[in-house]
């Protein structure tokens, strides 16, 4: 059943689907095209982050359509290496396929706008039922940087987390990061990969619609055969519980849930007896063993860290 929370995960990039239409576009052999699917399809995201929550999943692969990028290449920084929307060059730079634009033109329609309508629409629901919604954007890494990549730092850590300086608040960057380190993670801010998924209805625009970006290094969940390894289940049950955080930061406590805003909670907090506060600290600290209070709630309730 699905949970009624903020919580909307977005995961883009882990179909494996190529239309039979779209086949005969791409100018590599089999072979090739496999490489390319096995290194660039964020294998098994749409179960790793499978936490009972609404999702919105893109349906077709990336090398047909890409929806994390911007629908002009004008705009879309990676166009310039051949992968803006409708990637035409391989993760190596080799050709990947031939594209009209009008042949492009079909692609976003028929693939792009859909999605992009889609979750703007399931964003506004929450918006509705919630006063607001929580987007984790849901993504994993190869292990190594592919060439494409604009961070080509072999070092890469095991989870990524992707901010944006309006829609992610520190409380959740913050939260994550200490989460996951706990959890024996090596975590980064921003690297290799920045940024996280907001609809552009919103971006800049709503603070109520917050956004994140969880970026898993593939190693620790699969093996080079793209196979999931023993760890998987872990690996999926850590994220849950970090999801169930950053919701828990903002619905630590039943009547905490009540109250449909982020300014209702912090008013709601002010007047809080320092008890009271510790009781849904308490709360928060059964969810996830022990819980690290982020410079907003230090704020907010004068309590350090511990
Ligand atoms: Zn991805």
């Amino acid at each position: 059943m699905q949970k009624n929370t903020p919580v909307l995960i977005h995961v883009p990039h882990s179909s494996t689907y190529i239309p039979s239409e779209e086949e005969g576009f791409f100018v590599v052999d089999r072979g090739k095209l496999q490489y390319e699917l096995d290194v660039m399809t964020d294998h098994y995201c749409d179960e790793l982050f499978d936490t009972g929550d609404e999702m919105v999943r893109f349906p077709v692969s990336r090398l047909v359509c890409d929806p994390e990028r911007f629908r002009n290449d004008c705009d879309e920084v990676m166009s310039a290496v051949g992968m803006g929307t409708v990637y035409t060059k391989c993760s190596d730079g080799v050709e990947l396929k031939k594209i009209t634009s009008e042949h492009r033109e079909v692609l976003l329609k028929r693939y792009y706008d859909g999605h992009h309508k889609r979750f703007e629409a399931a964003v506004e629901r929450k918006l509705d039922e919630n006063g607001e919604c929580i987007i984790i954007d849901g993504h994993s890494f190869y292990e190594e940087p592919l060439p494409y990549e604009l961070d080509q730092d072999r070092d890469r850590p095991d989870i990524c987390i992707g901010t944006d300086s309006f829609h992610t608040p520190e409380c959740i960057t913050d939260g994550l990061m200490h989460y996951f380190e706990q959890k024996g993670y090596r975590v980064e801010i921003n690297k290799p990969f920045a940024g996280t998924m907001i609809p552009m209805k919103y971006y800049h625009k709503n603070p109520k619609v917050m956004s994140v970006m969880i970026e898993v290094n593939r190693k620790l969940y699969m093996n080079r055969e793209y196979k999931k390894t023993d760890r998987f289940e872990q690996v999926r049950e850590d994220i849950a519980k970090g999801i169930r955080i950053v919701n828990a930061y903002y619905c630590p406590a039943e009547f905490w849930k009540q109250l449909q805003t982020r300014e209702e909670r912090e008013r709601a907090f002010e007047k809080m007896s320092r008890e009271q506060i510790w009781r849904i600290i308490n709360e928060c600290h059964n969810i996830c063993g022990k819980i690290y209070i982020s410079k907003t709630w230090q704020k907010l309730t004068g309590l350090g860290k511990y």
